[in-house]
């Protein structure tokens, strides 16, 4: 934006540029479709899964307090062993937590988001691990002492005679490698596939640990109500991510029977499959939102990925656009009409809902005009909308034909800024230019991870509200 020649300014009495009969924009139906829950971020579900966070980590400090006397901690080893009993506690509690947060339970993905969900699961996911690691070296230290013996062989007598301590050995080794290789620099050095593999582990880890729980905790030998609750609590998270993440899928997709209408190409490495399918108006899916497809056909029904719908959900289809970015993305373009589509989701809170005011600015670079399309049509036709488009050339703003013809019949603006980063420079002196209002609206924001961060701060320095910018990360 440092050059303002680079500018098109396109406002609502303009025409796209080129409109050809493949991309003639698509507005949805809206008469036929079912009213949608609304995808809305919202603080009180914070508070309130804060509030019971809080409340049950309470509850798991008083089952370790509870546990011990005035006499188990002055014995020998006996602070070592108070330490590492309440740290195991702890750690296995936080755990539970860590797994709820992406155990994709559909209430608080609609509330929170699964890009926040993710971001807070990865923020808290060390400190279990660091709490095992406590926990396994205060209980041998606290055994040792208790027993005036060495901590090796004292180790050796835990493992091999104590009741489920070596499969909970086994299971915490499972749970240190996940951490470590969803640490940043081991991530980005394994492919994506290898990692989801080794992450899957956790749960058998989480399995492995559980019995030494309960048939060795002070907390729970002898405590029939205290044993009740922690394996009530270990069941109920099993079964909502079993619900959640196999059931729900499952069940969505025998019942909605999705299939590949046709592939469509959407720009320079981009295609936009359309999809159709059984009962999809009752599919509880909005603009902005993603799926998860997994599609049917050799050497690709083993893996899902996620995708974001690229046109308002209309009651007969869906349509997704997908850029090659891999072997996944690729293989996307050679997809045949007829295959079978198992889907799961939707996801995301990045809706028309997540909105506070009736001003609008949407931002999209790359394949981020995809949600930035299917928000913009869900958006009421009161709302006033102003749409920024960025891309290296002018090919690379995917899907403009379309956004630009659906802004300007809701008689809005659409801004491309077109030319090499190093020229054009999105800042907040810019975007005030542009959009003088812009402190007033709400900003809807998708593309690459470097542009998302730098024009969130451009629009923050513009004086946009955080709470009132909204965005899609497409990063893992
Ligand atoms: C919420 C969300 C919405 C998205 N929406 C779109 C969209 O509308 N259009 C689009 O073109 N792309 C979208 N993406 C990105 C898309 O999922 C990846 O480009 C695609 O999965 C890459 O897979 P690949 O095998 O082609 O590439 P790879 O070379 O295997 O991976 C390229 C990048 O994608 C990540 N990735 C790979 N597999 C997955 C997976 N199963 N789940 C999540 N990330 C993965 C990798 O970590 C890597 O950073 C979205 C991503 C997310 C998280």
């Amino acid at each position: 934006m440092t050059n303002p020649s680079l500018w098109i300014d396109r406002p609502a009495d303009e025409g796209p540029r080129v409109a050809t009969p493949e991309l003639r924009p698509r507005v949805a139906p809206r008469a036929r479709r079912r009213p949608l829950r609304p995808a809305r971020r919202r603080p009180w579900v914070v508070d309130t899964l804060a509030a019971v966070a809080g409340l049950g980590l309470g509850a798991t400090l008083a089952l370790g307090i509870a546990a011990e006397s005035a006499g188990s901690l002055s014995a020998a080893g006996g602070l070592a062993t108070a330490a590492g009993r309440l740290t195991g506690l702890v750690a296995a509690y936080a755990m539970v937590v860590v797994v709820v947060l992406v155990a994709r339970f559909p209430p608080l993905e609609r509330a929170i988001g699964q890009d926040r969900l993710v971001r807070w699961h990865r923020k808290l996911g060390p400190y279990p691990l660091f709490l095992l690691a406590a926990h396994g070296i205060l209980i041998t230290v606290g055994y040792a002492q208790a027993a005036g013996d060495g901590v090796l062989h004292q180790f050796g007598q835990l493992l091999w005679t104590y009741p489920g301590v070596l499969a909970a050995t086994v299971g915490g080794a499972f749970l240190i490698l996940a951490g470590v290789t969803s640490y940043k620099r081991a991530r980005r050095r394994m492919a994506y596939e290898t990692w989801w593999t080794v992450h899957l582990y956790t749960y058998l880890a989480l399995f492995l640990s559980f019995s030494h729980q309960v048939d060795t905790g002070a907390s729970f030998v002898g405590h029939p109500a205290n044993t009740f609750w922690w394996t009530a609590l270990w069941i109920g998270t099993l079964a909502l991510v079993v619900i959640c993440r196999v059931g729900l899928p499952v069940w969505r997709s025998l019942r909605h029977q999705v299939r590949v209408v046709a592939v469509e190409p959407a720009g320079p490495g981009a295609v936009s499959v359309i999809l159709g399918g059984r009962r999809l108006d009752r599919l509880p899916v909005a603009g902005g939102q993603f799926l998860q497809w997994r599609f049917l056909r050799r050497g690709m029904w083993w893996q899902a990925h996620p995708y974001s719908l690229s046109e308002t959900p209309d009651a007969g289809r869906l349509r997704i656009t997908v850029k090659d970015l891999g072997d996944h993305s690729r293989a996307v373009s050679r997809l045949r009409p007829g295959t079978r589509v198992a889907i799961e989701g939707p996801y995301g809170a990045f809706t028309a809902d997540a909105r506070e005011r009736d001003r609008v600015l949407l931002v999209a670079a790359g394949v981020g005009s995809a949600p930035i399309l299917s928000v913009l049509g869900d958006l009421p036709e009161h709302v006033d909308v102003t749409v920024v488009l960025r891309g290296h050339s002018p090919q690379d703003l995917l899907l403009r034909d379309e956004i630009v013809a659906e802004v300007r019949r809701r008689g809005g603006h659409t801004h491309e800024v077109v030319g090499p980063r190093e020229r054009v420079r999105l800042t907040a002196e810019s975007f005030r230019r542009a959009v003088p209002d812009i402190a007033e609206r709400d900003v809807y924001l998708c593309g690459p991870e470097g542009f998302m961060d730098g024009v969130r701060a451009a629009v923050l320095n513009a004086g946009v509200a955080p709470a009132r910018i909204h965005f899609e990360s497409f990063a893992t």
